[in-house]
């Protein structure tokens, strides 16, 4: 068993460093002028995403819900560099919101070549209290507004051979305590995200959708939540939003940032009782 469990391991950590040794690349001139939307752009990850496109000569617009802050971001935007950098308000808890968002974005770039769905709503980091408004209201800022928002994407991005890059989280693949609302919705955005780059495939689609499985970044929000729970150390945002940025350009189906996830990922099912034991030993709680 343990000589089985070895090899496991060795095989494991093979395919790791095989990925990681044709890790795709990029021409940054590729996204020069390119029509490029994200979603949750006010701060954290997709303000850095949408400072990490600019640099590198993008149209851009943001979304979020704070006008004075999306104003304060697409003005740096274009001091970095952005051929233009405009923003849209809107609240993803609201159906009708997520309906025209990409419409309105595409109007005022003329098109789209790439989309980043990166917004997320608050949510506690507590154990389950049995909120299920909590969830259903989650639900639609986490996931079905993700969804709405592919729907009326992918006709725009067909044309342009372009990219959707969806947030995701190491916690849509490893259940772990006191996030099961969150945890729920980055489930549901795996399970529907990773059908549909079959189905695109199947159909020979010109649009990649790639998901990015991330672990805990630094943004304040995440900090302020579990600055004394936790016991992992947390990566830089700036660092998370150009994989994002990385893997939408070189139209990968997925990524890990941290990178040592994707070696989590690979054996998560083949020791359940470690690995939950690992999560559970990631937080400090007294009970
Ligand atoms: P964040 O700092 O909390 O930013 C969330 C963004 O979403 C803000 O721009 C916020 O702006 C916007 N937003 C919130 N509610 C909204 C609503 N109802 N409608 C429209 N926009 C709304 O988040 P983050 O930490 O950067 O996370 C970004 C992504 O990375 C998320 O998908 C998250 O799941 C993923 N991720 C993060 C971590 C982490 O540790 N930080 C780990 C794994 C995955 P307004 O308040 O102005 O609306």
């Amino acid at each position: 068993m343990r000589t089985l469990s070895k090899l496991f391991l060795v095989g494991a950590l093979g395919v790791f460093l095989a990925v990681q040794w044709n890790a795709p690349t990029f021409d940054p001139e590729s996204l020069r002028g390119a029509r490029v939307f994200v979603t949750g752009a006010s701060t954290g990850i997709g303000e850095q995403t949408a400072y990490h496109y600019a640099r590198l000569g993008a149209q851009l617009v943001i979304t979020a819900r704070r006008e004075h802050v999306l104003h304060r971001v697409s003005e740096r935007c274009q001091v970095l560099g952005a051929q233009q950098a405009r923003y849209l308000v809107l609240d993803m808890a609201e159906p009708q919101d997520a309906e025209r968002a990409v419409g309105l974005a595409a109007d005022l770039l003329g098109g789209l070549d790439v989309v980043v769905l990166n917004h997320i709503g608050s949510s506690p980091f507590s154990m389950w209290d049995g909120d299920i408004q909590h969830l259903r209201w989650l639900m639609q800022v986490n996931f079905l507004s993700y969804v709405q928002m592919a729907k009326a994407a992918l006709p725009l991005l067909e044309p342009s051979g372009g990219s959707l890059v969806v947030v995701s989280s190491l916690l849509a693949k490893m259940s772990s305590p006191f996030v099961a609302p969150y945890s729920s919705t980055k489930f549901a955005l795996n399970g529907f995200f990773g059908t549909l780059q079959q189905e695109l495939a199947m159909k020979n689609s010109n649009v990649s959708i790639s998901i990015a499985t991330l672990g805990l970044i630094d943004t304040d929000n995440a900090m302020e939540k579990v600055r004394d729970m936790v016991t992992i150390p947390a990566y830089p945002a700036s660092e998370a939003a150009l994989a994002l940025l990385r893997v939408g350009a070189s139209r990968q189906a997925e990524t890990y940032y941290p990178q040592y996830l994707h070696l989590l990922a690979l054996v998560r099912d083949w020791a359940p009782s470690v690995r939950d034991w690992v999560m559970r030993s990631s937080y400090n709680y007294t009970p």
